[in-house]
């Protein structure tokens, strides 16, 4: 069984804080660490122990009313997003915690600058913010497709080669920005293989109770599977920070990257310093007032 430090020393592995070096063919989506399919019922259990820790965190977290925290997930369809958000945030309290979803943009967003959307969804003190998809979509799919950036209205002039080092810039600074105002930033991605991916797919069509989860736009999206590994390499390579890196999850293994996922955000919130607010002198006497009263 796995110690916890030995859990924490494998976070690591994964956790891209310096992008200079990142090449994401290094890291294999099929990976699961120094575990094999064996550990699996351990791995649920860590999991399950990792949602009551979390629940305590989290409760410290909106008591104290300092910190927010922003969970962002990025990953190709069906390498398990939404699976890993229900799984490994189910103990949470609902009300200090707020998942978005973000799809194609609207035509309102698409009037604005790429980060209003994003923007507004940001976590309030106390609270945990998770993005399903986020503001890296503009320098993924966007990228993929460049297509799309015609129907963003950008003057013509700002339209260049360089419109995706910007983005990285502009998104570095907005994330530093975030960091410095006590907005704790941890980005997922989930990392599976085209292989995994196909099997997952068909896994859609053959079983009914996934058959709702099958779109055909998702199949189409795989023609342009090196496209997206080379806009996510240079992604991770451009926007891992100290204050917001970058975890790199193999999730080929459902149980190890829920497994991963789960203990980085309990890293995250161990190194922020969450305590219960100490009552003053004052506040303990009110306290006492409101005993003898209710006696
Ligand atoms: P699931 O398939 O599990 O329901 P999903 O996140 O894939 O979840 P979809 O509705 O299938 O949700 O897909 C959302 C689509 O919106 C994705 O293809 C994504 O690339 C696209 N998208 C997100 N943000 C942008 C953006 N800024 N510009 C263009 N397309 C975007
Ligand atoms: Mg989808």
């Amino acid at each position: 069984m796995a110690k916890k430090t030995d859990l924490s020393q494998l976070v690591k592995q994964y956790c891209v804080e310096n992008g200079k070096r990142f090449r994401l063919r290094d890291i294999d989506p099929a990976n699961s660490g120094p575990f094999d399919e064996d550990f699996k019922d351990d791995a649920e259990r860590i999991l399950s122990e990792g949602r009551e820790q979390l629940a305590e965190l989290q409760e410290k977290l909106y008591a104290q009313d300092r910190w927010a925290v922003l969970l962002i997930f990025q990953a190709m369809d069906a390498a398990g997003k939404d699976g890993t958000i229900k799984h490994v945030m189910s103990g949470i309290n609902p009300q200090g915690c707020h998942v978005t979803s973000f799809k194609a943009p609207s035509a309102e967003e698409l009037d604005h600058d790429f980060l209003w959307r994003t923007n507004k969804a940001l976590p309030e003190r106390g609270r945990i913010g998770i993005f399903n998809r986020s503001y890296y979509e503009e320098v993924l799919v966007v990228r993929v497709h460049q297509e799309f950036l015609a129907g963003q209205h950008l003057p013509n002039k700002l339209v260049s080669k360089k419109i995706w080092s910007e983005r990285f810039a502009d998104i570095n600074a907005m994330e530093r920005y975030l960091a410095r105002n006590g907005i704790a930033i941890c980005k997922f991605f989930l990392h599976v293989s085209k292989k995994e991916q196909k099997k997952r797919f068909l896994a859609r069509l053959d079983e009914p109770a996934k058959n709702w989860k099958f779109s055909m736009k998702d199949v189409q999206e795989r023609a342009h599977w090196d496209k997206y590994m080379h806009a996510y390499d240079d992604m991770i390579r451009n926007t891992a920070s100290p204050h917001a890196p970058w975890y790199v999850v193999p999730a080929d293994h459902k149980w190890f990257s829920r497994l991963v996922v789960s203990q980085a955000i309990i890293q995250t919130l161990k190194s922020l310093d969450l305590a219960f607010p100490k009552l003053t002198t004052e506040q303990r006497k009110e306290l006492e007032a409101a005993r003898i009263a209710l006696r």
